[in-house]
């Protein structure tokens, strides 16, 4: 078959699943420029054909010929939405808050779709809207309320994340951030990702890990218990594989941000110049 697929500005091929066999998959992101939805509509098909009759498929169902959420798929395609933050699948043009799609055969394609596939739809999502990657360059502005030299920054305090990294978890909801050493000189490669959990106010962690330079992660429980913290950090291992690598290129960058950060700290705490009094303008 050598029919073209059109791709457009929120549109991309990916392949994912090498060893257990290809699947392609045709992703394409919310386009409407005001709309903060997070869902991208997927189709995936291990043989081109399949994927095309897929994509046929789905134009069917946005031409208005297939009922809400009941798209006939081909046999060998799946069509399903994903949302970017917490990769929870849905139906085509499911209610918010709707239970993620149970489908064995796209819960397999899922299971494919890592943190770093997550991190490429965030981006398409943003070009969809003609917005350019957010993580780039970092924050315009360097101040943090409360931060102090020493202290570390969380990555989406310096850049504007293009995704935030949500988990469900036993019923609750959870987001992933991750804190970096920011001093200039110091080497230690510390990174301590917190899970925050959504579903409760307040904002302290529900539990941390440091990981530190060799690798080791030390787990603390904080809010949660110890089986509840183990498995919210398996499931961020299974989602970034490559975790190790995705905090050492964000290190420089991170570094970069906290010498802005401590150079407006520095201006706005610099000691005031003591001027004696006889120099001071009488008052008349
Ligand atoms: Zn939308
Ligand atoms: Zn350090």
């Amino acid at each position: 078959m050598t029919q073209q697929i059109k791709l457009s500005a929120n549109t991309r091929l990916f392949e994912v699943g090498a060893e257990s066999g290809a699947i392609l998959l045709w992703v394409s992101t919310c386009s409407h420029v005001n709309c903060e939805c997070r869902r991208a509509t997927v189709v995936a098909a291990r043989e081109r054909s399949h994927l095309l009759q897929g994509l046929e498929a789905l134009n069917c169902a946005l031409r208005g010929n297939g009922s809400q959420g009941q798209v006939a798929a081909p046999d060998g395609a799946v069509l399903f939405e994903i949302d970017i933050d917490s990769a929870f699948p849905m139906s085509l043009n499911s209610a918010d808050g709707e239970l993620p799609l149970s489908d064995p055969r796209v819960l397999q394609v899922v299971e494919q779709i890592g943190g770093e596939l997550l991190d490429q739809f965030g981006v398409l999502w943003q070009q969809g809207k003609g917005r350019a990657n957010p993580e780039v360059e970092p924050i315009r502005t360097a101040t943090l309320p409360g931060w102090k030299p020493g202290e570390m920054v969380a990555w989406q305090d310096a850049y504007e994340a293009v995704r935030r990294d949500i988990y469900l978890q036993a019923d609750r909801v959870f987001e992933a951030e991750e804190w970096y050493c920011v001093q200039a000189d110091c080497d230690c490669h510390e990174v301590t990702v917190e899970f925050q959990e959504l579903t409760v106010p307040g904002d302290l962690p529900a539990c941390a890990v440091e990981i530190s330079a060799d690798g080791a992660a030390r787990i603390s429980e904080r809010h949660v218990g110890k089986s509840l913290a183990e498995a919210l950090w398996s499931r961020f291992c299974l989602r970034h594989p490559r975790y190790r690598e995705r905090f050492e290129a964000r290190y420089p960058k991170m570094k970069a941000y906290g010498e802005r950060l401590l150079t407006h700290y520095t201006a706005k705490h610099r000691p005031k110049v003591w001027v004696p009094t006889s120099k001071r303008k009488k008052r008349r």
